[in-house]
């Protein structure tokens, strides 16, 4: 890498920096809110839930430290040498499918017959061009096929066999549905079934260590270029072909030219709210800056809802905002001379 790079790990730096009067646990999270403007920028997350330091192990905090840093060392490193965001957006999705840690290719949560559906969607600021598949079982890394509907197809959608289909046709890799299994999700999908079966309630987002596990990525490029992409499994239990916001332009994901955004968190309520979209209409209508209107969207909007979860997006400028109404989000970004992995509510 050309330049030095800086790693701030803010909770180590700033162990006393928790307002002990907070109480509610909204988190209007900002990266930053100046009037700098960045030539190139990429923002991750791995999904947000009930995050905490006392549930996590060193050895488990460190794998995740590791993969959100490495990845965006590689966006950075990519970015900087001119990439452009599409390139950089699908690489960096491409390598959180491929690891256990999160709910997106291996490690996907399980569907109620303990099988796995994956979703994911990519979109394109200067055209609004926009790619998606929902429901597919074999594809090895949705986001690839996701891109492939982007660029070579006329629709925007495509789900199930169509969808693995179309992939096939493009060389995409496939692989059978236990390829994404892993002892994590079949003991998160047992724990969801028993609960279901003592309170009637499908999804078990009220259990202390829910976590959502999608994965996302928002870039700007040297030529002023916005990507947005998400990849995820859905939602541990679901069932009868059951989409989430995910794939959804708008819900889950979007990008315009003023901003892009992916999205985390219980996705009937994503899609409800139109969480994606609402924030580059905050912008655009409302005249919000990127930091006011995604907070806005979490703290606000999701908040009035039973709705849980947090969003990543950066602007035109660079400028970036991570806001989330859980306790924590695996959540960094990347910009020049700068890489920032934060987890924990207490890391700003
Ligand atoms: N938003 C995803 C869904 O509802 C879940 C997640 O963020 O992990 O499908």
């Amino acid at each position: 890498m050309k330049h030095a790079l800086i790693i701030v790990f803010g909770c180590l730096l700033l162990a006393g920096c928790t307002d002990p009067t907070t109480t509610s646990s909204d988190h209007p999270a900002t990266a930053s809110d100046d009037a700098q403007s960045y030539p190139y920028a990429l923002v991750i997350h791995g999904g947000a839930g009930t995050i905490t330091r006392d549930a996590m192990s060193a050895a488990q905090e460190s794998a995740y430290r590791d993969i959100l840093t490495s990845v965006l060392q590689l966006g950075d490193s990519l970015l900087a040498n001119g990439a452009p965001s599409i390139d950089v957006v699908t690489q960096v999705i491409t390598i959180m499918e491929d690891s256990p840690l999160f709910n997106a290719g291996v490690g996907a949560v399980m569907t109620s017959e303990g099988t796995h559906e994956l979703d994911a969607s990519i979109m394109t600021s200067s055209d609004r061009n926009a790619g998606a598949v929902s429901g597919v079982t074999t594809i090895k890394n949705p986001i690839l096929a996701a891109r492939a509907v982007l660029e070579h197809s006329d629709h925007v959608m495509l789900s199930g066999s169509g969808a693995e289909s179309f992939a096939a046709e493009y060389g995409i890799e496939q692989v059978d549905n236990d390829h994404f299994t892993t002892e994590r999700r079949r003991k998160s999908l047992q724990r969801a079934q028993e609960r279901e079966a003592a309170t009637g309630s499908i999804y078990d987002t009220k259990a202390l260590d829910y976590k959502y596990g999608t994965v996302g990525a928002v870039a700007l490029d040297r030529s002023g270029e916005i990507v947005a992409a998400t990849s995820t499994g859905g939602m541990t239990n679901k069932r009868y072909g059951r989409i989430g916001d995910s794939p959804i332009i708008g819900a889950g994901t979007y990008a315009d030219q003023v901003c892009g955004v992916s999205c985390t968190g219980w996705g009937e309520y994503f899609i409800r709210l139109a969480i994606a979209h609402e924030v580059s209409a905050a912008m655009r209508h409302g005249n919000m800056t990127l930091a006011q209107a995604a907070d806005h969207v979490i703290t606000t909007d999701l908040s009035s809802t039973p709705g849980t979860g947090g969003l990543i997006a950066l602007d035109a400028q660079g400028r970036i905002a991570m806001p989330y109404n859980t306790e924590g989000m695996y959540r960094g970004y990347a910009r020049p001379d700068e890489i920032v992995v934060q987890i924990y509510k207490d890391e700003e």
